[in-house]
């Protein structure tokens, strides 16, 4: 299949809509990554998202709306509390997972009654869901378990010849993938997965937020995760990612210098020193500015041939918990604690 890299023009979106409306799939920057989108009530369309991206059928998918009018035939109730953080946090990387409709197809959501539903906040992206007049299914627009795409040439690298087109929006603000939070009860959110809006952003919205503990670790194989994605590797460049717990900047660097092999490189804060005789990146030093850059770098690291990186711990505050949450996912859990 020829995949065709389309522009964020008025031209463009019309072609890429008439491709979602016509089954296909299309690769459209929003403000956290790329996604890979397709009709969300089109079962064959859906179907071949999990194909294109090599996806376990179980991991479902986020359906993206581009005014709250949809959600009558995407959710069978909206609770006081879900329009309360729509009409405040939509558009934007916020998904909330809601009862589905009967419309929506078991496919789009992994097999379960419930469907997790965003706003995007990227004009393309609601051009695109407006124009195609459907609501638009879409993981990240990488092969399963590889980082999530924020460039269109990143998306091309993945899912050349995979898919339909890929409309090209430039880097993606955001940089790491939306919050995703379930309501347990009347007062209580649930975060299930960490993002941009933070569960500090969240708290004056409910009596309590819960964070799940998926974020914090690894889930052990006979529990149900409450967010499926959450158990399975993600985000993994191919170069082995670790983490390393260092007190400050000094006991990281020593630990790294003395540990040191051939093709290891180090992931650092902006206002780090070099760390002597090992190649580096930097990825910022507030969680914001490391979220922009984290699944970039990642990409740089295997392109700069990196067989493994030492990464300075990030934040577990604000938006740094999405940093960290995406860290460890790609780590596998495993830390160095210096
Ligand atoms: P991706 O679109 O690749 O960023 O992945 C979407 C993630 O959102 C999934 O892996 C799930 O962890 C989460 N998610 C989506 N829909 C639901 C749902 N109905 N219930 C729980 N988690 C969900
Ligand atoms: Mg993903």
């Amino acid at each position: 299949m020829r995949t065709l890299l389309l522009h964020d023009d008025p031209a463009d979106i019309r072609r890429a809509a008439d491709l979602i409306q016509a089954g296909q799939l299309v690769a459209f920057p929003t403000e956290t990554v790329y996604g890979l989108g397709a009709n969300a009530l089109d079962e064959d369309a859906v179907r071949s998202i999990f194909a294109a991206k090599g996806r376990p059928a179980d991991n479902p998918l986020i359906v993206h709306i581009s005014n709250i009018a949809m959600l009558a035939n995407l959710a069978a109730e909206l609770p006081d509390i879900a329009l309360r953080l729509a009409q405040r946090f939509w558009p934007g990387p916020l998904t909330i997972v809601l009862p589905k409709h009967r419309s929506v197809p078991l496919v789009t959501s992994g097999g379960l009654q419930t469907v997790g539903i965003r706003m995007p906040a990227h004009p393309a992206a609601r051009a695109l869901i407006q124009r195609s007049g459907c609501p638009i299914a879409a993981p990240s627009a990488n092969r399963s378990g590889k980082p999530s795409p924020t460039t269109a040439a990143h998306v091309m690298d993945d899912m050349k010849g995979r898919i339909s087109a890929v409309l090209d929006g430039g880097i993606c603000e955001g940089g790491v993938e939306s919050t995703v939070i379930c309501l347990d009860d009347a007062e209580t959110i649930h975060l299930l997965r960490p993002g941009l809006i933070s569960a500090e952003d969240l708290r004056p919205y409910a009596k309590q937020v819960y964070i799940d503990e998926a974020v914090y670790k690894q889930l052990a194989p006979d529990v149900k995760a409450a967010s499926p994605g959450m158990k399975y590797k993600h985000y993994a460049p191919k170069a082995k990612i670790l983490p390393v717990d260092a007190p400050d900047h000094a006991a990281f660097s020593d630990w790294v210098q003395a540990h040191a092999e051939k093709g290891c490189w180090c992931l650092l804060f902006d206002s780090d020193p070099e760390v002597p005789g090992v190649p580096s990146m930097r990825y910022g030093d507030d969680g914001k500015t490391q979220a922009h850059y984290l699944f970039l770098r990642f990409r740089e690291l295997d392109a700069a041939g990196a067989k493994t990186v030492y990464v300075r711990m990030p934040g577990q505050t604000g938006a740094g918990l999405s940093v960290y949450n995406r860290l460890m996912r790609a780590a596998g859990f495993e830390v160095i604690t210096v």
